[in-house]
């Protein structure tokens, strides 16, 4: 490779990291497998260190050299006392044991104790106590600062909000404990199932929807959801050596205190009895209840650790062994492009049916055309096939040996295969769209979404009606659906009668359903079930959303005016109704009769708690938190997760955190449970 070459490949590589870091730690919603992102962020090192020339030419910034940044919009920042690093990672036996060798090297002594530990697959939290109370958790962010997400892993049942003293173990007066938020597989697979009865998509794996669900605006949602939590890692304390001498013994520290630890950890002297740890946590890690992805290798003695530092991205002390992902190889038969609900082309790879851990797999995700064409992929080919941490499995990469010389490259379509329009790519997208509204597919997928249970909820209206309908042409958009009638429907059969006049009186009833149902069902990005509810609570009709302005959403500080919805998700609501097609369907609803129902508590106007705001914290003496929530809600209050002037009462219990500190400086009213009670008797 020459220097200029090395440069493109650099600057290719880097953006190419980048924009998967962006996805993977902000948005959770990853495109490649791990291993794949791991392949080409070692490239990216590799080719820095060859060519160093070329990688000063290509600017200071690389992704190699920090650490991927999750920091969201909707929290506050907070800056770790020591900073959150990430690990080293390799696949490979022989650099785990040139890992050891680089330490006897700089440590200078042959003997070195190891401590193994699973890595789980979830994402890095950082816990402060001060003598010995929980008073903030913090995402690791971009390592020197993270997202403050208390409010939401206050829901964790898991986590003590004091730690326990004992000769063992004293409270030390201020220490950083880091660990890792995770969801199990069978609260994962809870959800899914759950989804599927909605007719929602389904979440890729539980390490994203852990990811996303801390980043939740609002903490009952959170706790609709169960995330768990182990720590295993020491940050700033004081005193310096409350952490104990040991990983070891600090492990022993933190079950003393009566806090989550990993389930099983192996101590090792020397690198062979490392490696042989790291076998027996791979065959044991299947009955594990949650997704692990390697195995973390750390020196045992704290002091040693401090001796050997870090660079400005990971410990010199810790190593982490990824495993590899599931591998299997199979012939691409044909590759069929789907058009989605917003018209974008996704392209997916049709297998000769293959065994892959544990389950058959006949179809897998090519992403995109660039992808496509990155890693040229061509109908015919040997594929391999990966399924890591991920339920859905991927093409990785093609068995070029094993190329027939027929096989050419693939020619993505350049019309829409549902209605021949020619495709187009938004500035700034990957994605290639077809920019038909009325394209048959996207019609289809707009109306099913609509009328499924998770959205208007029309019984009879489901996938296969909904084609029928569109086919015939009598549904050309979401209103149409208002406009069926009941000769038509009769045309379609014999003994269809009954089942068409249920379908109209399902029709006609979801009329006055609930609002938010509908705002769901308009399909805005981004806006799922929980933001559509924020809204009805805060707009009175789809008109009135439809109208909304960036004023509604933003206050003058950058503040989030309405609780649940962030920027990004204002910007998109306002740039849906932006465009005219989508005001006019709010319109076509309207005039269809479609007269949804506001919230049930606005809708009655009466409860005692009308216009009121609450704050939660704290543990209540009878009841839960999301309890009480309802009874206020039930009540016309609104319970919003930050205080502010504008908040009427914070609802104060045991062990409350910084927002009673808040309600105090400002003068809000704290009450009780008591309180509580009697005010709702009115
Ligand atoms: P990492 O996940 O490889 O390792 C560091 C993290 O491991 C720590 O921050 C901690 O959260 C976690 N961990 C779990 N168990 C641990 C234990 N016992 N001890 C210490 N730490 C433990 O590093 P990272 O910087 O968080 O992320 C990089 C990795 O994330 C990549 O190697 C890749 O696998 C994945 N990633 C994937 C994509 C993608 O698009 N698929 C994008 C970015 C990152």
């Amino acid at each position: 490779m020459t220097s200029p070459e090395a440069l493109q490949r650099i600057a290719a590589l880097r953006a190419e990291v980048a924009s998967h870091d962006e996805r993977y730690y902000r948005k959770a919603r990853p495109e490649v497998g791990d291993q794949e992102y791991d392949r080409l962020k070692r490239e990216l090192g590799d080719l820095e260190k060859r060519y160093p020339g070329a990688a000063a030419a290509a600017g200071a910034e690389t992704p190699t050299l920090r650490v991927g940044d999750d920091r969201s919009e909707g929290f506050q920042s907070y800056r770790h006392r020591q900073a959150m690093q990430s690990l080293d990672n390799t696949y490979s036996e022989a650099e785990l044991r040139e890992f050891h060798a680089r330490l006897v090297r700089l440590l200078g002594r042959e003997e070195l104790s190891y401590v193994v530990e699973p890595k789980i697959d979830g994402l890095a939290v950082s816990l402060t106590f001060e003598k010995g109370a929980l008073v903030r958790a913090v995402t690791r962010g971009n390592g020197v600062e993270g997202d403050d997400i208390t409010a939401n892993l206050l829901t964790l049942k898991s986590l003590p909000r004091k730690l326990k003293a004992s000769a063992l173990a004293p409270v030390p007066d201020m220490i950083e404990i880091r660990g890792e938020i995770f969801m199990t597989l069978a609260e994962f697979d809870r959800i899914n199932a759950a989804r599927d009865e909605e007719g929602e998509e389904r979440y890729a794996n539980p390490r994203n929807l852990a990811a996303g669900t801390v980043k939740l605006l609002d903490p009952r949602e959170v706790a609709g959801r169960r995330l768990e939590l182990v720590l295993y890692g020491v940050g700033a304390c004081e005193p310096v050596h409350a952490g104990g001498d040991t990983q070891s013994g600090y492990h022993a520290r933190l079950r003393a205190w009566g806090l989550p630890t990993v389930e099983r950890t192996w101590t090792a002297r020397g690198i062979d009895e490392a490696w042989a740890a790291i076998g027996e946590l791979d065959r044991m890690r299947a009955g594990f209840a949650y997704a692990t992805d390697g195995a973390v290798v750390k020196l045992d003695s704290l002091a040693l650790q401090r001796e050997a530092g870090s660079t400005s991205r990971a410990p010199r002390w810790a190593m982490a062994y990824k495993f590899a992902a599931e591998r299997a190889e199979t012939r691409l038969l044909a590759i069929s492009v789907q058009v989605g609900r917003t018209g974008v082309l996704t392209p997916v790879a049709e297998l000769e049916p293959v065994l892959l851990a544990g389950s058959t797999v006949s179809r897998a995700t090519l992403h995109n055309r660039d992808e496509i064409a990155r890693k040229d992929i061509r109908v015919g080919d040997f594929v391999y096939v990966e399924k890591a941490g991920e339920v859905i499995p991927a093409v990785v990469a093609v068995n070029t040996a094993r190329r027939a010389p027929e096989c050419v490259a693939f020619r993505f379509p350049t019309r829409c295969p549902s209605c021949g329009s020619a495709v187009v790519q938004v500035e700034g997208e990957v994605a290639l769209r077809c920019p038909n509204y009325e394209c048959p597919v996207q019609v289809r997928r707009r109306v099913q979404h609509f009328a499924s249970k998770a959205c208007v909820d029309i019984d009879g209206m489901g996938e296969a009606m909904v084609d029928v309908v569109v086919e015939k042409g009598w549904v050309r958009g979401v209103a149409d659906l208002y406009r069926l009638k009941r000769e038509d429907l009769l045309g379609l059969g014999k003994s269809v009668e009954k089942s068409s006049d249920n379908l109209l009186a399902a029709i006609e009833a979801s009329k006055g359903k609930e609002l938010w149902r509908f705002i769901h069902g308009l399909g805005i990005p981004h806006v799922g079930a929980a933001a559509a509810k924020d809204l009805a609570a805060r707009f009175p009709s789809l008109e009135a959303l439809s109208e909304s302005k960036i004023e509604n959403y933003i206050g003058k500080a950058k503040e989030s005016l309405i609780p649940g919805i962030g920027k990004t998700m204002a910007d998109a609501i306002l740039s849906h109704f932006n465009q005219p097609i989508n005001r006019t369907l709010v319109r076509d609803l309207a005039r269809a009769g479609v007269a949804p129902a506001p919230p049930a508590a606005v809708a009655h106007g009466t409860g005692p708690f009308l216009g009121k705001t609450f704050v939660l914290t704290g543990t209540l003496p009878s009841m839960t938190r999301e309890a009480a929530a309802a009874r206020i809600e039930a009540a016309g209050g609104k319970v919003s997760s930050s205080v502010s002037k504008k908040t009427s009462y914070v609802l104060a219990g045991s062990d409350a955190g910084s927002k009673l500190d808040k309600a105090l400086a400002l003068g809000v009213p704290v009450i009780g449970e008591e309180d509580l009670l009697s005010l709702l008797k009115g």
